[in-house]
């Protein structure tokens, strides 16, 4: 028998677990969310350890209730403006508004109360340092679940939205997309009168072809390409303790390229992410309360947007992510950035002799100049040698960048102001549809969406 609902919610990320929540609490709609991944629990690591092993760190248990950053170091960056940008979607105020609403609701949920908040003579100072060097520092209130405390506040999550009446079919996987209609794996259907899909990064290109085969016009958005650096924890103490995860912009002088730091992980782990499709591998990182490493890791990424004949930004991430993951024997490069400099490929006796064991250790010391485009590399020495003058030691020669750090963009799918699809019914929300790239505005978009069903049934929102 053919299952139904009245709204069908693909995909059980922030984006589509905040949808959900928004239903369930001003209306009486059924709500039935398929996610294709394990409830929380079953998500984390056995042990408790996240060591960056290959197995089981959390970059590797992506999918599943949560979505993908969720369980990982689950960092809450408070501005609309900070992965992805709610301002031109909602307009300033309301944007602000619905920020403060998410954070409220992982707090409801168990999310700790504590918050990094810069402000004072420290940052600044910190701002000036950076003014100085051509480096700009974006100050940003930021809240961390933590990838211990994030399956139990998401396992709350969850539980609520049931007892508010919200059904959940787990591990089952949308295969198509259709008005009205979805078909699962094994070819059954799911029937609703409304479809919000949020498949995150993960799915973006399944909703990219699916929008194609029904027509939906799309547009490619920049990527993002780099690498991850790793330097002792020492060395980012003094801004660490001003941010959490402190973000610096910066345009390099050959290439005027915007290169930024990001998803700093503050006496974390570097971990490795294998996509299930070919194998190609590539790196991330995280941090949690309970178990701290020597060392910091931050992505160094450079933007790369794409004009004819070649516009598929995704395809010119997959083929520098598989060259590198050919040249690394299947696993991700590491290198010292004095070893890149001099034009010499590392190897683990020479990365031995510097002062930053690495946190992860399934990589392959190598050259990056190998294996990324000449413009990236030039971007991140140049990056690396601007921001060393407002975090001295930042681009000393033992300093690890680990390759590759690819950023996709899900294409941008296209959506009226209440993130309805021309299909009539059919809403996008969050990183799959090339709305956000981040936990708070995800979880936002989803919102956003809630309420253009809402709209249409003609509730308040
Ligand atoms: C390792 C890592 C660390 C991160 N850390 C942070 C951080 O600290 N702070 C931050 O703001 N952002 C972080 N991010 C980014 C953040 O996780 C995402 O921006 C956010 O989760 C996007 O939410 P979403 O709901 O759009 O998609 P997702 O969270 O990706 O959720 C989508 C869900 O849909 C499911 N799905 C996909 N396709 C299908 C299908 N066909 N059928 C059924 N289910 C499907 C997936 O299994 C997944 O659970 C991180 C990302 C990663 C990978």
């Amino acid at each position: 028998m053919a299952l139904k609902a009245d709204v069908a919610i693909v995909g059980a990320g922030p984006a589509g677990l905040f949808a959900a929540l928004e239903l369930a609490e001003k209306s009486r709609l059924k709500i039935l969310v398929v996610e294709q991944g394990k409830p929380p629990r079953q998500r984390s690591c056995p042990e408790q350890l996240y060591k960056g092993c290959a197995k089981c760190s959390p970059c590797n248990v992506l999918s599943g209730v949560g979505g993908a950053g969720t369980l990982s170091s689950g960092r809450l960056n408070l501005r609309p403006d900070i992965g992805g940008n709610l301002y031109p979607l909602v307009g300033e105020e309301e944007a602000w508004k619905l920020v403060e609403y998410v954070d409220s609701v992982f707090l409801r949920y168990g999310s700790p109360r504590k918050l990094y908040n810069p402000h004072g003579p420290e940052v600044e100072e910190l701002e000036r340092k950076a003014a100085a060097a051509g480096v700009k520092f974006i100050p940003i209130p930021q809240r961390e679940i933590g990838t211990d405390n994030a399956p139990r506040v998401i396992q709350n999550f969850m539980e609520d939205l049931e007892r508010k009446g919200v059904r959940f079919l787990l591990q089952r996987k949308v295969e198509g997309l259709g008005k009205g209609e979805l078909t699962l794996n094994g070819g059954e259907k799911l029937y609703a009168k409304y479809i919000l899909v949020a498949p995150g990064r993960s799915g973006h290109s399944w909703l990219a072809e699916e929008a194609r085969k029904l027509g939906i016009p799309t547009r490619h958005e920049p990527i993002d390409i780099g690498v991850r650096v790793e330097v002792p924890a020492i060395i980012m103490e003094p801004v660490a303790r001003i941010s959490r995860d402190p973000k610096f912009h910066i345009y390099t002088e050959k290439y005027d390229d915007f290169v930024r730091t990001f998803c700093v992980n503050h006496r974390g782990f570097v971990c490795l992410e294998v996509y299930e499709e070919d194998g190609m591998v590539g790196v991330n990182g995280h941090s949690m309360e309970s178990v701290q490493s020597q060392n910091t890791n931050f992505a160094f990424l450079v933007r790369m947007g794409l004009t004819e004949p070649l516009e598929d930004t995704t395809a010119y991430g997959q083929m520098i992510a598989r060259q590198v993951t050919r040249l690394g024997g299947g696993k991700p490069i590491v290198q010292r950035l004095g070893d890149l400099i001099r034009g010499r490929r590392s190897t683990w006796d020479r990365v031995e002799k510097g002062n930053v064991e690495p946190t992860l250790k399934t990589v392959t010391p190598g050259d990056i100049a190998m294996a990324l485009p000449h413009r990236i590399v030039t971007d991140i020495i140049e990056g690396l040698e601007k921001l060393d003058k407002v975090i001295p030691g930042v681009a000393s020669p033992s300093t690890l960048l680990y390759a590759p750090e690819v950023k996709f963009s899900a294409n941008r799918i296209y959506t009226n102001k209440d993130l309805e699809t021309p299909v009539e019914g059919l809403f996008v929300a969050g990183d799959g549809a090339g709305l956000s790239r981040g936990i708070v505005t995800a979880a936002a978009t989803g919102i956003i969406a809630a309420r253009g069903i809402l709209k249409k049934e003609g509730l308040p929102a």
